[in-house]
């Protein structure tokens, strides 16, 4: 997995953490307020003396609230499952044979992954097609459009400005597209079939396998990866993916090699 989106992930779990422990604080403590209005009435104390305690709970108004707390760390505890389950996918799917997936959950899972490292450089916005289903692997998907997202991230912050990001899902009558869409610097035209190519990169620290392994990826899946410089400037990312069909789950051959990852 890409260092960048390990601390993705890490980033991604810590912000719902965070939610979660200060809701739980704070229920634990109105708890202890109703504990002790109960040990009040249990001892027979007078009712000013149990309004007063209530009303210092927000009287009911305080403790409806307590149910919007509760979303609230549900919410964080379902993002962090959520998160927990895009990586698993991501490090697990080699050996599995291929089944019926929609692109848009893969692209929303790598959205999770590596949206808060990418929204440092830039705005994300996914606008998605109904109907896009494909036959593949679950987290094999999703790791190649984290890829895109990444490299569409770090190419924006190489302008030192904040940039925006597009991703968009559509299809026609037997493909399903995914683009990454970034308005960086775009490609240089002499490198636009190159970036492909393994270890070929223009970063300090990069190490050139990303785009070779998103499209041995991708057309293990029988389709393709596309790169094209933007003429007003960015570059975009296309995957083409053979959109799904019921025979095709009579020709379900065995999973990605691990060779290809
Ligand atoms: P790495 O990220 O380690 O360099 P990749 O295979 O992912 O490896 O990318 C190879 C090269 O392709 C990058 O170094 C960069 O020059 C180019 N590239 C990839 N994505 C973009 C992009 N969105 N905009 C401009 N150049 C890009």
């Amino acid at each position: 997995m890409r260092k960048e989106i390990a601390s993705g992930i890490a980033h991604e779990v810590n912000n719902p953490i965070t939610f979660v422990m200060a809701g739980v604080s704070h229920l634990r403590e109105c708890l202890q307020n109703l504990t002790a209005i109960g040990i009040e009435i249990e001892g027979g104390a007078g009712i000013e003396a149990i309004r007063e305690r209530w009303q210092v709970l927000g009287g009911v108004r305080g403790v409806e609230d307590l149910f919007e707390t509760l979303a609230d760390v549900e919410e964080g505890a379902t993002r962090v499952r959520d998160v927990v389950r895009d990586m698993r996918a991501m490090n697990s799917a080699n050996g599995r044979p291929p089944a019926m997936l929609d692109v848009n959950d893969e692209i929303r899972s790598a959205v999770r992954v590596a949206g808060a490292e990418v929204r440092q450089h830039a705005a994300i916005h996914v606008a998605l097609a109904s109907d896009a289903s494909v036959l593949g692997h679950a987290g094999r998907l999703s790791q190649v459009v984290a890829n895109l997202l990444i490299n569409a991230g770090q190419a924006i912050a190489t302008t030192g400005r904040l940039g925006t990001i597009q991703v968009r899902s559509w299809v026609d009558e037997d493909k399903v597209f995914t683009e990454v869409r970034d308005d960086g610097p775009g490609i240089p035209a002499d490198s636009v079939m190159r970036v492909f190519d393994a270890f070929f990169t223009t970063k300090k620290s990069g190490n050139g396998l990303g785009l070779s392994i998103s499209r041995k990826i991708v057309r293990f899946h029988g389709g393709e990866l596309l790169a094209e410089s933007v003429p007003d400037g960015g570059a975009s990312f296309t995957i083409v993916l053979p959109r799904w069909t019921k025979d095709m789950d009579r020709r379900c051959e065995a999973g990605v090699p691990d060779a290809v990852i």
